[in-house]
């Protein structure tokens, strides 16, 4: 048995015997719509409990807190989506403050930022989008200004995930108009409890929160906070776009319901549910639909296995980039058929008695607007495959 199945082992076991209690609230179905304070507590306990088993950070340096391992988070992350175990709710800092820190942070920012990160005693959230700065993030004009040994930053962040939890931001400001790409700068700001900083929530079409508007007024960083060189801000923006669209591995995932999971329950309400006085699972076209959906699945998977085969790929990024597209609209595709399944019932909503599955289905129809959005819009990322990965002229 190799150290990898071992740890495969390992990771099972533990999880069976450690999987928490269900809480007596309802969590939200993702950790950027992480809401009240119990759910954070409930979801920080929890994450920290997984750090301190050995499925977090498995594969970052001893020094920093991690595990020191080779090829261990994939196998963590992979057991917990299996487990189906409650999702780290620190996602933003496993997925992108983390590598990026490991990758372009000083030693001083490695050891001192990413071990309270691992273990969700101090929550992460992302201030790139502006309001004029979303898809053309290289727009934002967030400033930060040299004063002696710090930076003052004024500016206007929106759609901040978790930023009502967060201890730190990773930002991009603007330090120089003289240029549009080199004129970025990367930092990490406190957002917690300072001086000039405002977090205000804003309410989706959910009718949840979880990401928020944050204004900096005259807020003042030191310099030992800057990520990378003055002008750097671009390069060091996407490494962590890099990771937060899924091209690369951070320092930990998992959790949440898989894919596989979400298939099984649309079977499982299709039987549940009645058209024309049958089960609906008896109509043809339902199962069609459902059946569909399964192979798209099975296709997802496979095309997991071929990523981690270079020969089988015909450029290295092809694979990893496409699967924020193919993942987010699967997700709809699949609430948008359990709405059909419940037909007139999908109109009932979360807190609504009748609502079947307690009214899960039209909510993650709704949030699933939003993955075809976040980390890049859907329509970016094609024009990312497009141009870099089949060679196509530029969109612009
Ligand atoms: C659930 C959620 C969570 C988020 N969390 C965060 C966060 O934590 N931190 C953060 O910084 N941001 C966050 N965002 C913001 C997200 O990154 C932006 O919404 C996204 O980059 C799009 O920017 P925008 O909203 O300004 O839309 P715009 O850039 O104004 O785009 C509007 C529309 O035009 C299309 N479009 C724009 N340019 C082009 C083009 N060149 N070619 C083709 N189509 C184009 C877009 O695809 C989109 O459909 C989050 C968003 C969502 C929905």
């Amino acid at each position: 048995m190799t150290e990898h199945d071992e740890f495969r082992e390992y990771c099972r076991r533990w999880l069976a015997e450690n999987r928490p209690a269900p809480p007596s609230f309802r969590l939200p179905l993702s950790p950027i719509e992480v809401m009240t304070e119990e759910q954070r507590r409930y979801l920080c306990a929890w994450e920290k409990k997984c750090y301190d088993a050995g499925l977090i950070g498995c594969d970052y340096p001893k020094e920093y807190g991690g595990g020191g391992h080779s090829g261990f988070q994939q196998i963590a992350s992979q057991e917990m989506g299996r487990a189906q175990v409650p999702y780290m709710i620190n996602v933003i800092g496993l997925s992108m403050a983390a590598p990026t820190i490991l990758n372009h942070g000083t030693e001083e920012q490695k050891r001192r930022f990413i071990a309270p990160l691992l273990s969700a005693d101090e929550i992460w959230c992302q201030g790139f989008s502006e309001p004029n700065a979303g898809s053309d993030l290289a727009n934002a004009q967030a400033s930060a200004v040299r004063d002696g040994d710090n930076w003052v930053i004024n500016g206007h962040k929106v759609w901040t995930s978790l930023a009502h939890f967060a201890s730190w931001m990773i930002m991009v400001t603007r330090t120089s108009n003289d240029h549009k790409y080199n004129g970025l700068t990367y930092f990490i700001v406190p957002i917690a409890n300072t001086k000039g900083v405002t977090v205000r929530p804003l309410i989706k079409i959910t009718g949840e929160t979880g990401f928020n508007e944050v204004l900096f007024e005259d807020v003042v960083v030191p310099d030992s906070y800057r990520v990378d060189d003055i002008g750097k801000g671009w390069t060091v923006a996407m490494t962590t776009l890099l990771y937060e669209r899924g091209a690369a591995e951070g320092a930990g995932s998992g959790g949440g319901i898989s894919l596989d999971e979400r298939v099984a329950q649309l079977i499982d309400l299709a039987k549940r549910c009645r058209r024309d006085g049958k089960p609906a699972w008896d109509d043809p076209i339902i199962r069609d639909r459902v059946a569909g959906l399964a192979i798209r699945v099975e296709g997802m998977r496979q095309v997991h296995r071929r990523s981690r085969v270079e020969a089988l790929t015909d450029h290295p990024m092809r694979l990893p980039l496409q699967a924020k597209v193919t993942v987010s609209e699967l997700m709809q595709d699949i609430a948008a058929a359990a709405l059909e399944i419940e037909g007139p019932a999908s109109s009932l909503y979360v807190g609504d008695p009748g609502a079947p599955d307690n009214g899960q289905w039209p909510l993650a129809y709704l949030n699933s607007y939003g993955f075809t959005i976040a980390a890049g819009s859907n329509e970016i990322q094609r024009n990312i495959l497009g141009e870099r990965v089949l060679g196509l002229a530029k969109s612009k």
